[in-house]
């Protein structure tokens, strides 16, 4: 339930209660995305998951799918008093974090992370450190972990929170699983997007409801789909480590492969959300006009006429249940083949 109830997207909590359902839940990864606390709300869910002493749920090997966000160990992880997980950030006066938070020297504070590594753990499943603003990490502390980043020590997991995962060190990033938590909250929208989203609303202000038409849209969307996944599948490659070293051991090659699967899952489906996510914003300047209220700020200020034309045809119910429809549709995407049926489904519903 901690899992569901996370803040930040649901690509990278369905990622890792994937993992835990095939029993393959990774020693390290990088969390990334656009807001700091929704990223640590999802390490926190992580580490109550793995160590809930009453999950609703389990997978075939006893781990358990969520946490029940109740039990003792849910609740020490949530007040951030779990002997077994520790956070490192930056020191405050450096604002970086340092070797001697990480390995024990003379001016380390009263807990550093070695001790966390390697120790049992005292009452939980895992040990789990989590490691935010990673990209602050000083050279010398990143190469400290980069050992137990390799051999991870048992039950245990390394969480790397960051909001510029390109900052971060490269030889850490190549040991980890990437995951990116989007809060889909950004009215940035891509070139391709309003184009696609253009020929939509033009589309809706002369053709209305003819079936044809909407269909047309749909096709469209799903060659730019296509594409995409081209474009991403390359992208993502080159980024993998996999393209610059050619002589790798077996398991090492297996969890590059698996962490550039995630990857490319995770990253297609940001851009497909990206797609409905502009044309929500439109159904959004459309609804505003519905209301009557002065929108100060439409997003697509150049479609001001498509607007009117479909807000002078619906009523504002209409306009505001069709934004519901893409948020419905947003929920179920799921990067697979069904994901086009999902978005014909909503769109052939739509009233304009
Ligand atoms: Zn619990």
């Amino acid at each position: 339930m901690v899992l569901a109830e996370s803040p930040a997207r649901r690509e990278v909590v369905q990622l890792f209660q994937r993992s835990f359902e095939q029993g393959r839940l990774g020693h390290a990864y990088l969390l990334s995305g656009e807001s700091m606390s929704d990223i640590e709300a999802v390490a926190r869910a992580v580490s109550q998951t793995v160590n809930c002493q009453s999950p609703n749920n389990t997978a075939p090997d006893g781990l358990p799918l969520d946490g029940c966000g109740h039990c003792v160990s849910c609740r020490k992880i949530a007040g951030d008093n779990h002997p077994d997980i520790q956070w490192l950030r930056p020191e405050s006066k450096s604002r970086q974090i340092r070797i001697q938070q990480i390995v024990r020297r003379p001016e380390s504070p009263p807990r550093v992370l070695t001790d966390l590594i390697n120790l049992p753990p005292t009452e939980g499943r895992f040990k789990v450190a989590v490691l935010v603003w990673a990209e602050r990490m000083t050279v010398e502390a990143g190469n400290s972990l980069l050992k137990s980043l390799e051999e991870p020590p048992q039950q245990t997991l390394f969480l790397l929170l960051t909001l510029a995962p390109d900052q971060v060190q490269e030889t850490l990033v190549s040991r980890c699983l990437r995951l990116r938590a989007t809060s889909g909250a950004t009215n940035v929208v891509r070139d391709d997007e309003g184009l696609w989203v253009s020929e939509f609303a033009r589309s809706a202000a002369t053709a209305q409801q003819d079936v044809l038409a909407r269909y047309r849209l749909i096709g469209s969307l799903a060659d730019r789909w296509n594409s995409l996944k081209e474009t991403v599948e390359e992208e993502q490659r080159e980024r993998s480590p996999l393209s610059r070293h050619d002589e790798v051991p077996a398991d090492l090659r297996e969890q590059w492969e698996d962490e550039l699967a995630a990857a490319v899952a995770g990253e297609i489906r940001h851009r497909r959300e990206g797609y409905l996510r502009a044309l929500q914003l439109w159904l959004r300047d459309v609804w505003m006009t519905c209301t009557g209220a002065e929108n100060q700020a439409p997003t697509f200020p150049g479609l001001a006429s498509e607007s009117g034309v479909v807000a002078g045809r619906i009523a504002s119910s209409d306009a505001m249940a069709n934004l519901s429809l893409i948020e419905v549709a947003l929920r179920r995407l799921d990067t697979n083949v069904q994901d086009l049926l999902t978005i014909e489904a909503a769109l052939l519903r739509l009233k304009l």
